[in-house]
Formats: C-alpha cells, sequence, structure tokens
C-alpha cells in the first residue's frame, strides 16, 4: 500500500518513474484497480472510489495507491476519523463522539484503541516529521495523554509540512500520509 494525496498525480508520478516501489524502488506499473469502496463523509454522504493497483517490475510486488482521504479497511473518510480523534484528545467519551458525528460508538471506540495502542509510535513518527520539516520547531509540549500527544504532535507535523512545501491539503490527509497508513491499522494480537 502507497498513501497518497493526490491520486492523479500519483499516476503521473508512476508513468514518470518519481513514484517508485517502496520495497525495492524498481519502477512501478499500472496493474489495474483495487475493488471500489464506499465511505462515509463527514457531511453523512457517501463516497465512492476505486483506487489504483501498481506492479513493481523488479520484485513484482503490487501496492495499492490509497488515497489519504480514505483510511485502509475503513468504512468513513479520514476527516471523520480526524475530528472523532481531536474530540477524544480534548476529553470526550466514544458516545458522546459517536452522537455528534453520527458514527456508531463502538465503531469510535475501535478507532481510539487502535490509536492508543500505536500512540507512542504515532507521537515519535509526528515529531520526527515536525522537526525534518522545521528544524527551528520548539518542542512539542505534552498535551496530558498518550493519544493527545500523538495527534498534537501529528498535528504540528502537517503543519510543518504543509508551511514549507506549499501543500495543499486538508491536514487529516497529511496526518495519514505521516503516518503511513498506519493511523488506523489492525492491532496485532498476542
Ligand atoms: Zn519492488
Amino acid at each position: 500500500m502507497i498513501v497518497v494525496l493526490d491520486e492523479a498525480q500519483a499516476q503521473a508520478d508512476v508513468a514518470g518513474l518519481a513514484l517508485r516501489c517502496p520495497g525495492c524502488s524498481g519502477p512501478l506499473r499500472r496493474w489495474g484497480f483495487a475493488r471500489t469502496r464506499s465511505l462515509r463523509s463527514s457531511g453523512g454522504g457517501r463516497v465512492s472510489l476505486r483506487p489504483r493497483r501498481v506492479r513493481c517490475a523488479s520484485c513484482r510486488i503490487t501496492h495499492v495507491l490509497l488515497p489519504a482521504r480514505a483510511p485502509a479497511h475503513r468504512g468513513y473518510m479520514i476527516d471523520v476519523v480526524g475530528q472523532a480523534l481531536l474530540a477524544s484528545a480534548f476529553g470526550q467519551s466514544h458516545r458522546t463522539i459517536g452522537a455528534d458525528l453520527g458514527v456508531p460508538a463502538d465503531t469510535v471506540r475501535g478507532w481510539i484503541r487502535r490509536v492508543k495502542a500505536r500512540a507512542e509510535w504515532l507521537r515519535v513518527q509526528g515529531t520526527i516529521t515536525a522537526h525534518n520539516y522545521d528544524p527551528m520547531l520548539p518542542a512539542i509540549i505534552p498535551a496530558g495523554s498518550p493519544l493527545a500527544d500523538a495527534v498534537s504532535a501529528l498535528g504540528t507535523a502537517a503543519a510543518a509540512m504543509v508551511r514549507r512545501i506549499s501543500l495543499l491539503a486538508p491536514p487529516w490527509q497529511v496526518i495519514a500520509m505521516i503516518a503511513c497508513g498506519q493511523l488506523l491499522a489492525p492491532l496485532r494480537s498476542g
């Protein structure tokens, strides 16, 4: 899986060899499409999308070009997930968040659990990215909980990236990229 901000740009990058295999840096070729997905957006509407697949000409592994706005394996767009995580960072319960966003409370609880379980990795990923894009950035102040610290570091990183490379993308899509699509990845059991 390769998380991409702009699907049209990613296809151009594949054609122009600017986007290469994350495993071996080999050239990528178009390789059909992944299955069509239908996701709920924050307005309550549905968005249907069909991510493109690419295949590495060297190692022959296929990758999905996953748009950052559509988290892997989730039925909701990233902005809905982001609003839920932000509310959780501010101490709201999964029930309140679910009622506010029109998302089942159990679904919200699942997102929060996954982010909590990898909060330290996300915080480190955010902190490193933030300082890569802005070496003058002051230390990120602890926000009060592991989840809040992770959200704060990722938000700081997204802002630093947007400033540095004049990125025109919603913050949670940038965060999805910084998290390498791992924000809501399933937890390893055992
Ligand atoms: Zn490869």
